[in-house]
């Protein structure tokens, strides 16, 4: 394989509902950038079933090409419907690079085409460039349970392929009048080539947590002693309009559900508003929650570790602290 025939930056283009889903317009944001710095076109894998509209989106956002797979037998998404498209694309077309979403699908995706095209993968990246002298895609991500970022590069196979957490990139203001190049790709595959059927898809009818979309957090650690004590944390959200978060202890002692969880093995956030009320501050939690807008400390110990990592630290009793906050919202 020469790697000089790999040109490119490509972003996978998940989409559901009719629409392309947040984190791959965030994607045609950071690819552009990438494609920019390389010299080189930045363009979309769309795969579906009457998709074909959702390549003016993507060239709204930054896209240059959409590579388009538009076929009934792609309308839910299997892996290996979808594997087989996008590693018979690349090996036609032979991109240097292809960015997925870090979402269910895209991490599912992006695993079986890395394994099927024997090439690397970072998972979970948070920052993304290019090595100056070579041109190498540099994917970081938090390593050592967010002790250091590790800076990934991958030498000797292509695509270099990444999947990326949501809103840690920035999409561009869409471009009404932006154009883009529609080529358009098949397949031959029949539904028995598939070894999966979508019987039926259920959908949650509970409404689910959208924390990774919140403004304001206000977010309840093992501070707050006990499931009525973390209440406190529904009020106050209620009294501000926030959602509420967690630490892990808080949800390891079944105070709150673990889709409220942010950190390392919850959820990455980046809201206006961050409010951290009996959180230690422990690494974990802090790299899902270090870049949020504002970070608003309240804790007991002035020692607490959450004071080097916020912009406004309270100290005191949250049980004194919030109810007085509560009050001033509500008189405001
Ligand atoms: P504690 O560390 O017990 O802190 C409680 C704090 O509350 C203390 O600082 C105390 O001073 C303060 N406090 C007590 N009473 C009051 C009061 N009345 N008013 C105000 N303050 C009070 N953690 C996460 O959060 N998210 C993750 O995703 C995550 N992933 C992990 C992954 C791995 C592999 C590992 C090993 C750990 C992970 N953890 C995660 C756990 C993490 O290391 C910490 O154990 C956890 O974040 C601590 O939660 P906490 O801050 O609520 O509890």
């Amino acid at each position: 394989m020469s790697l000089e025939e790999y040109k490119g930056v490509w972003v996978f283009l998940e989409h559901r509902d009719g629409q392309i889903v947040p984190v791959s317009l965030e994607l045609l944001g950071a690819g552009r950038q990438l494609a920019d710095k390389r010299g080189v076109p930045l363009a979309g894998i769309l795969i579906g079933d009457r998709v074909r509209p959702l390549c003016e989106t993507a060239f709204q956002y930054g896209a240059d090409q959409v590579y388009l797979y538009d076929d009934p037998i792609f309308a839910d998404y299997r892996t290996e419907s979808y594997m087989r498209a996008v590693i018979a694309c690349v090996q036609k077309h032979k991109p240097e690079t292809i960015l997925y979403g870090a979402t269910s699908t895209g991490k599912d995706l992006a695993s079986a085409v890395a394994t099927d095209l024997e090439t690397g993968l970072t998972a979970d990246t948070t920052m993304l460039d290019v090595e100056q002298e070579t041109g190498l895609l540099q994917a970081s991500r938090p390593a050592f349970g967010g002790n250091i970022m590790a800076t990934i590069l991958c030498k000797k196979h292509r695509p270099q392929m990444a999947t990326v957490r949501p809103k840690v990139m920035k999409a561009l203001p869409p471009d009404p009048e932006r154009r883009g190049e529609i080529i358009a790709e098949s397949l031959p595959l029949r539904e028995q080539d598939i070894r999966t059927k979508v019987l039926k898809i259920i959908r949650e009818t509970q409404s689910k947590v959208r924390l990774d979309e919140a403004d304001i957090i206000v977010a309840g650690g093992k501070g707050l002693g006990s499931k009525e004590g973390f209440q406190l944390m529904h009020r106050f959200a209620e009294a501000i309009g926030a959602t509420v978060g967690a630490s892990r202890d808080a949800v390891e002692a079944g105070w709150i559900d673990h889709a409220h969880q942010v950190g390392q093995t919850g959820v990455t956030v980046t809201p206006k508003i961050y409010f951290a009320i009996g959180i230690s501050g422990a690494i974990q939690h802090l790299v899902g929650m270090q870049n949020s807008g504002l970070i608003i400390a309240i804790n007991k110990d002035p020692q607490a570790p959450i004071f080097q990592s916020c912009h406004y630290g309270i100290v005191g009793d949250a049980f004194e602290i919030v109810p007085l906050l509560i009050e001033a919202f509500q008189s405001a």
